[in-house]
């Protein structure tokens, strides 16, 4: 299956090449992109679609039948058009649509494929098109929600932990069909809003049987499953009276001993249950979840079973989380709101991505992180979602867009290659995230002339079109 998805007005390719504009977005005018079984495999202009790929003959006058062809949701078209775009030529391509499937077609429709070597043209109408949004932080199998608690946090009632132990009881006790059944929402959601690659934690079982079913399930709609088991200290360790001893319950002792209990749950039965469903492991490094020592126990067993790291750090206060990432070679260390000028060098230094996660302080009316100072430092910086019932439950990253935008110091195209290019390097795929030879085409066709309407009309549905993988998928 070949498709040219041309007179696109702006292709945002994040490949960086002489000629193009923008800096790391990479921006074509009037360009094309050629796609065949899933990849791209051309892009450029789109009057150059002809002689840089001599076998597509670009015919600007025929664009509107174009348009009507792939671009259309009415099946019979679509279906008509492979029919009637595909015959084998044995002379390679060069030979005109025959009477037979003009005779199927109507006449501008033949016009418009001569040489009838792509099975589809998509005209995107002068639109801006990008790559499709790559979520690296999501918390998407999980039962219930918290709409209440939201609610009293907004009318300005204190957080009251236990917001948490809600889900995890509400996710224990779902069946696996109802989490499954959930799930693909969430994707058809994700699809919708433009995002094409996703990461999905568990982290709402918190025993080794729920775990596992969490990782699983993930696993079933992404490659990107990330084992959060270390997410928090599950109430059942908590409230154990073994480890109230002397001290009573409820110490900072008690609590130490409960959690270094249930960390070595985390790195023994429940990792070897769940690494095999999971590329990834990841730990709550914060005051009141996890210390960096217990991270670290984590984080290097994890390591240990093969995945790579990722992080939870520095979200509500500072903390030893970004540091203990760097020192792991994590991939990425998500949150990053509370950083002190050693924090901000360490990840300059490093590898690691710098995943900010505006959402959460949208919900929870937190300060925001200071992208613009991370940016400035040379960090590489992605946006994501965090989509999870508690502190960010939503799933928009043109949302997290414009709020990066508004109050983060992001200008648009930074804004843009966070959640394209920079969600790719925080999963350290080269695969998406850009649009270029070789990657998988994830493209959305935005309702826009520009990317940057992405946050200059925030709240406004401007995802068109997406494909992921080659495929329509919204
Ligand atoms: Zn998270």
């Amino acid at each position: 299956m070949r498709t040219l998805i041309t007179n696109i007005g702006e292709l945002v390719t994040n490949d960086p090449a002489p000629g193009r504009e923008d800096g790391p977005l990479g921006i074509v005018r009037d360009a094309a992109v050629l796609v065949e079984d899933g990849v791209v495999t051309w892009v450029g202009r789109a009057a150059d679609a002809s002689s840089a790929h001599p076998s597509v003959e670009f015919r600007p006058s025929g664009l509107a039948q174009g348009a009507k062809i792939d671009g259309s949701r009415d099946a019979s078209e679509r279906a008509d058009v492979s029919g009637t775009t595909r015959p084998e030529s044995p002379s390679g391509g060069e030979r005109p649509l025959g009477r037979t499937q003009r005779a199927e077609g109507s006449s501008a429709r033949a016009d418009l494929l001569p040489n009838a070597v792509v099975d589809a043209v998509v005209d995107a109408g002068g639109r801006a098109v990008i790559p499709g949004f790559v979520d690296s932080h999501t918390h998407l199998v999980f039962g219930g929600d918290r709409a209440d608690e939201f609610a009293a946090r907004m009318a300005g009632r204190a957080y009251e932990a236990g917001g948490i132990r809600s889900t995890v009881a509400a996710t224990r006790a779902a069946t696996d069909d109802e989490l499954r059944a959930r799930l693909a929402v969430f994707v058809t959601e994700l699809h919708v809003q433009g995002t094409t690659t996703f990461e999905i934690k568990s982290g709402y079982g918190l025993s080794v049987a729920d775990e596992e079913r969490l990782v699983r399930l993930a696993r079933e709609v992404t490659d990107e499953v990330t084992f959060l088991g270390a997410h928090v200290v599950p109430f059942e360790f908590r409230e154990d009276p073994r480890f109230a001893a002397a001290d009573g319950a409820g110490t900072p002792e008690a609590a130490a001993r409960a959690a270094d209990a249930y960390v070595d749950l985390v790195v023994g039965e429940m990792l070897d249950a769940c690494a095999p469903h999971a590329r990834w492991v990841d730990a709550f490094c914060e005051r009141g979840a996890f210390t960096p020592e217990q991270s670290r126990r984590v984080l290097e067993a994890g390591a240990a079973a093969g995945l790579g790291i990722r992080v939870h750090g520095n979200q509500l206060g500072p903390g030893g989380g970004v540091r203990l990432a760097v020192e792991l070679g994590a991939a990425s260390v998500d949150h990053c709101t509370y950083l002190d000028d050693a924090d901000v060098a360490a990840l300059a230094a490093s590898d690691t991505v710098a995943t900010l996660l505006p959402g959460v302080e949208f919900s929870t009316r937190q300060p925001y992180p200071d992208a613009r100072r991370l940016i400035d430092a040379g960090v590489t910086v992605a946006l994501a979602s965090d989509c999870n019932p508690g502190s960010s439950f939503t799933s928009s990253l043109p949302f997290c867009i414009a709020v990066a935008v508004r109050d983060m110091g992001l200008t648009p195209a930074e804004a843009l290659w966070a959640s394209t290019a920079g969600g790719a390097l925080a999963l350290r795929r080269t695969d998406v995230g850009a649009i270029r030879p070789g990657a998988r085409a994830d493209l959305v066709e935005l309702d826009a002339p520009s990317h940057v309407h992405l946050a200059y009309r925030p709240g406004v549905p401007l995802v068109r079109r997406v494909w992921a993988a080659g495929e329509l998928v919204a």
